[in-house]
């Protein structure tokens, strides 16, 4: 049977009922232009739209899918813990052996809160630290992204340690005024901030690599430097590695960098592509949470024996395969060392930045270390080049300051395809710019 839904229909119809006609912003492709693809289903790498084109698949859900689309694994055991019931409300046996799995790989990880999403951690860590402390203010930093909880929706201006002023209508003045926002890698910035509001910072949250403004690692000795000047002035360091965790490795960024952080958020991989997050840390900590101690934090769907299957699977998977991380980097390092030659023999201006099996292509020349120097991208290049890759059936992250994620399933076929795919949109972008 051929379906006579397109994607713009499909637009249109979804747009009588969702802002947007989407449930996440991101999803509608406002910073590129264009409809985007409907999906109907995904195997491996790929993903199929309604209109039946296959693309080779970048945004991976937006880094859960680190085993690619409906891996046989976590299927069955979500099938199986479907039959046997979809919620209780009530404890189960499988929370308390993902929990080991997680402790495992995240050894600051000694107790933990499984929540539903990444944002439910972030909010919930902040809200903790916070009560733990008996302190006020949050340090964050400009271009990170911890969720669209109101404390964290901020990204202050370019002023050192300044009082935070929302970005978003609806996040009162007051909320915002508690959270510092300074730009990432700026050591100067840092002490500034802890000086000048010394013994009332509650807590430094960060991602410890940046996704979210675009792919960004942190230069040397950043992280420790946090670490010390947090130890010293007692406020809590919370890893935010809702996207880096099992993705940089088995035990994320910390373990990569043997940072010890108090508290750690984890998302998206840790869900095995269902709503499933966490927050943890040392246990001295984590007893201040209800029933134990007086911060209070809850869910009706926390630990859902669904999502947790489909978690424990995933953590299964990739900790019985000792290559899989080496794999996915190599993979990763082949595809967009490709990627960058084919634009730039072309003679555009690019910056690739790679930590692990996530990358950027910055449309600049440009180092890119904090969020000011990813807004120096030109954002008109990289809207055409993100449109002309679609049209060629590759499927990457409707923007800029975005990372693309690769899966263990994207193999040769994939990376010829979209190597092939990137000399032609590069050579069209090219034509059009001289015609
Ligand atoms: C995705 C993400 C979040 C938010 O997670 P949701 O599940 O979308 O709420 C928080 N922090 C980081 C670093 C993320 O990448």
């Amino acid at each position: 049977m051929i379906s006579s839904i397109t994607n713009q229909s499909a637009l249109d119809e979804s747009r009588k009922y969702f802002p947007g006609g989407v449930n996440s912003p991101v999803r509608a492709f406002k910073a590129v232009g264009g409809v985007p693809p409907f999906i109907v289903s995904g195997k491996g790498p790929c993903i199929t739209d309604v209109e039946g084109h296959h693309y080779v698949d970048y945004v991976g859900s937006w880094g859960p899918l680190i085993l690619g689309h409906a891996d046989k694994d976590i299927i069955s055991a979500i099938t199986s813990a479907a039959e046997k019931g979809t919620s209780f409300g009530a404890p189960t046996v499988a929370e308390t052996q993902l929990a080991e799995l997680i402790v495992k790989a995240f050894p600051a990880i000694e107790k933990m809160r499984f929540v539903s999403s990444g944002t439910e951690a972030t909010m919930s860590a902040v809200r903790l630290a916070r009560g733990y402390t008996n302190r006020t203010l949050i340090l964050k930093f400009e271009g990170c992204y911890h969720g669209h909880a109101d404390s964290l929706l901020v990204s202050a201006g370019s002023g050192v340690a300044t009082l935070g002023i929302p970005d978003c209508p609806g996040v009162t003045p007051q909320t915002a005024s508690c959270t510092i926002s300074i730009p990432f890698n700026d050591f100067e910035a840092f002490d500034m901030a802890f000086k000048t509001h010394r013994g009332h910072i509650a807590a430094v949250i960060l991602e410890p690599v940046c996704g979210n403004m675009g792919v960004v690692e942190p230069v040397e000795g950043f992280l420790k430097m946090i670490r010390e000047k947090t130890l010293e002035d007692g406020s809590l360091l919370i890893f935010d590695e809702v996207m880096t965790g099992f993705r940089s490795c088995f035990g994320g960024v910390q373990t990569l960098a043997c940072i010890e952080p108090d508290l750690t958020c984890l998302g998206k991989v840790v869900g095995g592509g269902l709503p499933l997050a966490v927050y943890g840390g040392k246990r001295e900590i984590m007893n201040r949470i209800a029933p134990d101690g007086p911060v209070y934090q809850a869910g009706t769907l926390s630990g859902n024996p669904i999502a947790v299957a489909a978690g424990t699977a995933a953590l299964k998977k990739l900790a019985d395969n000792p290559d899989f991380y080496t794999n996915l980097l190599a993979t990763t390092e082949k595809l967009s060392e490709s990627l960058l030659k084919a634009g730039r023999n072309r003679g555009f201006d690019l910056t690739l930045n790679r930590s692990g099996s996530m990358f950027t292509l910055f449309f600049t020349k440009d180092q890119v270390r904090n969020f000011s120097d990813a807004k120096k991208s030109d954002t008109v290049k990289f809207a055409k080049w993100f449109r002309g890759m679609l049209s060629h059936g590759i499927y990457l992250p409707p923007s800029q300051f975005e990372a693309a994620f690769v899966s263990g399933t994207h193999k040769q076929e994939e990376i010829d395809r979209t190597i092939q795919a990137a000399e032609k949109t590069f050579d069209e972008i090219k034509a059009h710019t001289h015609s």
